[in-house]
């Protein structure tokens, strides 16, 4: 291992898009003082579990490559990487190697700072995240509520949603409607992401309505966090209420690790219903329409393969977060992941999906700031031909998923009751 913090922190060498994605993530940046991100930048937005805490750009280039830059954290003050604006342009500099990369700060939208029918600003409602919205549903994850606190170590909702922070608690369906639209119309957003923290069980019929108001008043593609109920039944109520995506943050993939990590995802979840419910949505919905989430940089890397390997396996597209030490979360003191691991686990990320066919990169217009997607891990791998017979089928995918997705982004009627779960197999209501 290599302990010299200047030899870490300096590559010797041009980075590509993707490697320069994964080092930011990694070692954060720091701030010059040309810049004027109140101006140019969308705003600092602590919301939901804390990963978009940081600065929103995109590297530009055949494929823009979005992601949201850790500044506020401890370990983004000794980052090699600074911020500078030159003749108004926005360049990142490694201050070691001498190389610096172009970058673009998306501006702030009009709509964050509008206020709903009901009188709060939009940008407490959601932000966005790349180019999609970003909603936080109902109330404080209840582990944040507990006596004592069961919230997930490295989670920072439980100081972001509600007073103390910028996100507001319980919100509307109307306020949720009137700012999606905004976002549709003014940011061109085709995607809105719900996600819930732990609602007693009941999160995901307290989602439905959400879901239901958007597909129809707005017109978007929908995806929906929340934590794995057992009522495996409820994941065809929500399909037929209009979710297009689910995603299951299971976090790790070593059960000690999620039992120490994830205390309150332990006592009352555990690990296994995670499984159960994202191979039940995976069978039921087809490849790469359900997401594993999991967090790279807690457990031991080998563990965090073996989660890429089991996801890509069932189906499902490994949503891969790099751990960010969030400040306010019980760990904030952590290191930040290192590079080099970094890459290896993003280059697993598109073996698996290369090697498991699932379809990425298809759904126009969602680029996802939080995480390295497979489309920008795609510049880690050496072509072979197994490489090029993917590509061949992607590109034969693309214009069936691009009429299926106009269609989608149409509002339209949905006929399940939002409001009222159906009654189960067994014949009782299990929604109380
Ligand atoms: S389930 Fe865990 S990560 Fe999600 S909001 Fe609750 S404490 Fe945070």
């Amino acid at each position: 291992m290599n302990t010299d913090p200047i030899k870490c922190m300096s590559h010797n060498r041009r980075l590509n898009a993707a490697e320069l994605e994964i080092d930011l993530f990694c070692k954060g940046i720091r701030i010059h003082e040309s810049c004027d991100l109140a101006r140019d930048a969308r705003v600092f937005a602590k919301a939901r579990a804390g990963l978009g805490s940081g600065l929103e750009i995109y590297i530009p280039g055949q494929k823009r490559i979005w992601l949201n830059v850790p500044v506020l954290e401890n370990f983004a003050s000794k980052s090699p990487y600074e911020l500078r604006r030159e003749n108004e342009n926005y360049k990142v500099y490694h201050t070691l190697d001498k190389e610096s990369y172009d970058i673009e700060l998306p501006p702030a939208p009009d709509w964050y700072f509008r206020q709903t029918s009901t009188g709060v600003e939009m940008q407490k409602i959601g932000v966005l995240q790349g180019t999609y919205l970003g909603i936080y549903l109902h109330d404080v994850c209840s582990f944040w509520k507990s006596d004592p606190r069961e919230n997930c170590k490295f989670c920072a909702t439980g100081i972001n949603v509600g007073p103390a922070g910028t996100d507001k608690q319980k919100k509307s369906v109307r306020e949720v409607v009137e700012t999606a639209q905004a976002a549709k119309a003014e940011s061109g957003v085709t995607f809105v992401h719900f996600n819930t923290g732990f609602q007693d069980y009941k999160g995901l019929d307290l989602s439905a309505p959400f879901v239901k108001a958007i597909k129809e008043e707005v017109g978007a593609l929908v995806g929906l966090q929340a934590i794995p109920s057992q009522e495996l039944w409820k994941y065809d109520w929500l399909i037929d209420c209009g979710v297009d995506h689910f995603s299951f943050c299971y976090e790790l993939h070593n059960p000690d690790e999620f039992a120490k990590y994830l205390p309150g995802k332990q006592r009352m979840i555990t690990q296994q219903a995670f499984f159960d419910a994202m191979e039940y949505t995976s069978r039921k919905m087809g490849k790469g329409r359900v997401s594993g989430e999991i967090i790279a940089g807690i457990e031991p890397i080998e563990d965090t393969l073996k989660a890429i390997d089991y996801i890509t396996s069932i189906g499902a597209f490994p949503t891969v977060c790099i751990f960010r030490p969030v400040k306010g979360s019980d760990m904030e003191d952590w290191p930040s992941p290192a590079y080099d691991d970094m890459i290896r686990v993003f280059r697993r990320v598109y073996e698996g999906c290369m090697k498991n066919g699932i379809p990425v990169g298809l759904t126009p217009n969602i680029e996802v700031s939080l995480i390295v997607q497979p489309t920008d891990a795609e510049q880690l791998v050496e072509p072979s031909l197994q490489y090029y017979l993917y590509k061949t089928k992607l590109a034969l995918m693309r214009p069936l998923v691009g009429m299926i997705y106009r269609r989608a982004i149409q509002p339209r009627t949905i006929r399940a009751d939002a409001d009222h779960p159906p009654i189960s197999s067994t014949g009782k209501n299990e929604s109380a």
